[in-house]
């Protein structure tokens, strides 16, 4: 029934009724990994759903903003286009250069990439696709691991239960300090599920390297700083967050030449990142960061809170976003007898 009302409200949301309804916001996508054929990653989106989602922006003629689009809204006050997303890819595996960005171009539409400098350095791969992978290749039913707090941490690994665990275990560790995560992974957690850490970094983790980062850019796209190493920054010293931020921007700027002066809070939760962070992106010269909280970014808002939706795999959820029918909740809030309901919280 649910989904019949929602189809609905998006077959009215083609006639441009919310976007006049509830105008100047700005739907910003982030999409983690794309995949040809059958994904064979947990989460990834398959590119024919990327592609599809893309014929019907260019179909109907909607504008896909540049961040240089974006700093003219937030800067110079020019207005939102009706019409108009964003999209953004974040950290910087293979996949983005070597099959998202290829389907952007099939379009003319600009991506932009926010990238773990040290992933493409090949001197790590993420802290939270570890977790995913030590848990996938463990053959132990039950474990009890001691978080880097002390706190004892039960993982259960009977079949059908990975990748709920792999949310409880990253969730465990968003709260807890992370300036050893990478040791206490691999001394800890991959002991306790004995599974042998990689020599390399595997396949599936595997980055673009500098030079598609430097093709992104010549091609168009932008290509910005997430960090060197992906760890919370709210978790982290003072020491270690200047150095996250500007570490990352200068292996970015010595490597693209020029200066990369956006950010993406790595996991990206209001909880992941506070005021201190903002102070040292400000000084480092950075004008605009993106969080992860769902939203529209809008005229006039603060330019360190960039919020994104997670591109959905549900076309009808898309549909609902970039229609602005999502919008109609912040009216709701005066509302509460409006019948729609809001996209599942992920
Ligand atoms: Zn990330």
């Amino acid at each position: 029934m649910k989904s019949v009302l929602i189809k609905l409200a998006n077959f009215v949301g083609e006639t441009g009724l919310y976007r006049f309804l509830c105008p100047e916001r700005l739907p910003v996508f982030m999409l983690h990994r794309v995949m040809e054929g059958k994904p064979d990653l947990p989460g990834a989106l398959p590119a024919d759903t990327l592609r599809a989602y893309l014929e019907y922006l260019a179909a109907r003629h909607y504008q896909v903003l540049s961040m240089d689009d974006l700093w003219r809204v937030l800067d110079d006050g020019e207005e939102i286009p009706s019409k108009s997303v964003m999209f953004t890819i974040d950290d910087g595996f293979y996949d983005h250069h070597d099959v998202a960005a290829t389907i952007f171009e099939q379009f003319g539409f600009p991506l932009n990439f926010f990238v773990i400098t040290d992933l493409l350095d090949r001197k790590l791969w993420p802290w939270d696709d570890q977790i995913n992978y030590a848990l996938n290749h463990s053959r132990i039913r039950h474990a009890d691991i001691q978080l880097p707090s002390g706190e004892i941490h039960s993982v259960n690994l009977t079949p059908g239960t990975v990748r709920q665990t792999a949310r409880e275990v990253r969730n465990a560790l968003k709260i807890e300090r992370q300036e050893q995560i990478y040791e206490w992974l691999r001394e800890e957690l991959y002991k306790k599920l004995d599974v042998e850490f990689p020599t390399d970094i595997p396949q599936e983790y595997r980055p673009m390297s500098w030079d598609d980062a430097r093709s992104l850019r010549a091609r168009g796209h932008g290509v910005y700083p997430h960090t060197c190493s992906h760890r919370i920054l709210s978790t982290l010293s003072a020491q270690e967050k200047y150095l996250e931020i500007n570490e990352s921007l200068s292996r970015v700027k010595s490597e693209l030449a020029y200066l990369p002066d956006v950010f993406a809070y790595p996991t990206g939760r209001l909880s992941d990142y506070d005021s201190s962070d903002i102070e040292v992106l400000k000084t480092a010269g950075f004008k605009m960061a993106f969080n992860t909280v769902s939203g529209y970014v809008r005229r006039g808002q603060s330019r360190y809170h960039l919020s994104r939706f997670s591109l959905p795999g549900d076309k009808v959820e898309f549909l609902q976003i970039i229609n602005r029918f999502e919008a109609l909740n912040d009216w709701r809030i005066h509302h509460p007898v409006l019948p729609f309901s809001s996209l599942p919280t992920r």
